[in-house]
């Protein structure tokens, strides 16, 4: 537990149904007079959607912009790139992010290559950026992975496939957008696996080495409001309040691991994800449960917590008992709202293992996993995390 820190987020997180109408006014504001709008081709096709809307409250602000529509899931070197040229050509002063974490970490690859140098995977780790970004604008749409609030740019090396992160306060956007009213057409899987990856980032902060008295009362409520909105935002997406619920709880697991970081889940997520290219979440939800039974006995106390904030009554248990609780809590997460069991469903191979557990060491999450494992061990997590039934 740290009781020395700095804490750190937007300084400005407008939160609300409606509050997206804000934008224009917002943008002119920051004196933007032609923001890069970064996206992908889907949420750009949607009628009234997210894009949609954002760029209403730009005209009714006078505001120009540009639209690159080139973000890729799990977003690529070449993604930034080609958002890169684009706001060099058409002559952009800032960037506004719609969608979910793969916008937002393509928009601010797009500012670190334009302040910061040609070569982004030079500058993988922690603190690596002398230079400020563009002024950046966030308007979340996935609940999700609180990409929009914090200062961490995942991305995928295509030639490698490796997914790096670059760490830096740089990378804050100036201003976040959370308006649950953009996510209620989320497809319930993308709601089930953004879902699973905020219930993630709510309980690996809560166990990590840098956790402080902050961050650990978010990831509580956090946890809560997912325990009480998830299963309901998955069953009917127009559930208001699940959606909103689901929204206040991804801000939250956000801000949290922002300033007390994650653990070996993330660190290993990334090399399933830069190896197959599979949905964040879901890679997420497959080796929760797995690697935090391995956690348990670096802070059973904390597990215990964890239980009872899934609603789980602990009275009669011992700790020991209470922290199994919460594993379970974690399995039934997971299969109430379909995640699959085991990483063959996204094309794991047993062979990569060696290669991604090699890899996850050298993660920047794996430094604050409870837990210190060994390179065998990781490998018998992913092993773990396959033979799953
Ligand atoms: P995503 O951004 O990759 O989006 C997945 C799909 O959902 C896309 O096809 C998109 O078009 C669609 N979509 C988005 N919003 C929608 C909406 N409102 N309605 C319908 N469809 C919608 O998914 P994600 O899970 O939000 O982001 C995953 C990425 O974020 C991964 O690359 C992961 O590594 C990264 N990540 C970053 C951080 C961070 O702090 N920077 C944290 C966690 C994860």
């Amino acid at each position: 537990m740290k009781t020395n820190f700095d804490f750190l987020m937007p300084s400005v997180n407008f939160f609300g149904p409606g509050v997206i109408e804000k934008i224009g006014d917002r943008t002119k504001m920051l004196n933007i007079t032609k923001p890069l709008i970064v996206t992908d081709t889907f949420l750009e096709g949607v009628p009234d959607g997210p894009v949609a809307q954002t760029l209403a409250s730009l005209d009714q602000a006078g505001v120009q912009y540009s639209i690159f529509n080139g973000v890729e899931p799990n977003p690529k070197v070449r993604n930034i790139q080609a958002g890169k040229a684009q706001y060099l050509a058409d002559g952009c002063d800032g960037l506004i992010t719609v969608g979910g974490g793969s916008a937002h970490d393509c928009g601010k690859g797009i500012g670190i290559l334009l302040t910061n140098g040609d070569d982004i995977t030079k500058l993988a780790g922690i603190e690596t950026l002398e230079n400020a970004l563009p002024p950046l604008l966030a308007v979340n749409t996935t609940a999700g992975t609180g990409s929009e609030l914090t200062r961490h740019c995942v991305i995928t090396n295509e030639e490698t496939h490796l997914k790096f992160v670059v760490v830096s306060w740089r990378n804050i956007p100036l201003v976040s957008f959370n308006d649950p009213m953009l996510m209620l057409d989320v497809p319930a899987k993308l709601t089930a696996a953004t879902g699973m990856d905020a219930f993630v980032q709510a309980i690996e902060p809560y166990v990590s080495t840098n956790r402080n008295a902050i961050t650990d009362g978010q990831c509580l409520q956090a946890i809560k409001l997912i325990e009480e909105s998830l299963r309901e935002a998955v069953a009917n997406g127009h559930n208001i309040e699940a959606r909103t619920k689901m929204c206040e709880a991804e801000m939250l697991a956000g801000m949290a691991f922002n300033n007390a970081d994650l653990g070996y889940v993330h660190a290993m997520a990334h090399q399933l994800g830069g190896q197959y290219d599979a949905p964040h979440g879901v890679c997420c939800a497959l080796l929760l449960p797995i690697v935090e039974e391995f956690n348990i006995v670096a802070c059973p106390d904390r597990f215990a917590e964890l239980a009872r904030a899934m609603g789980e009554n602990t009275d009669a248990l011992s700790t020991r008992d209470a922290a199994e609780l919460a594993i379970k809590g974690m399995r039934q997460m997971a299969a109430d709202v379909g995640i699959p069991t085991s990483i063959k469903a996204i094309g794991a191979k047993p062979a990569d293992f060696e290669m991604m557990a090699e890899n996850a060491l050298k993660d920047g999450n794996a430094f604050s996993n409870p837990r210190k494992a060994t390179k065998a061990e990781i490998v018998a997590l992913f092993q773990k995390a396959y033979d799953a039934e």
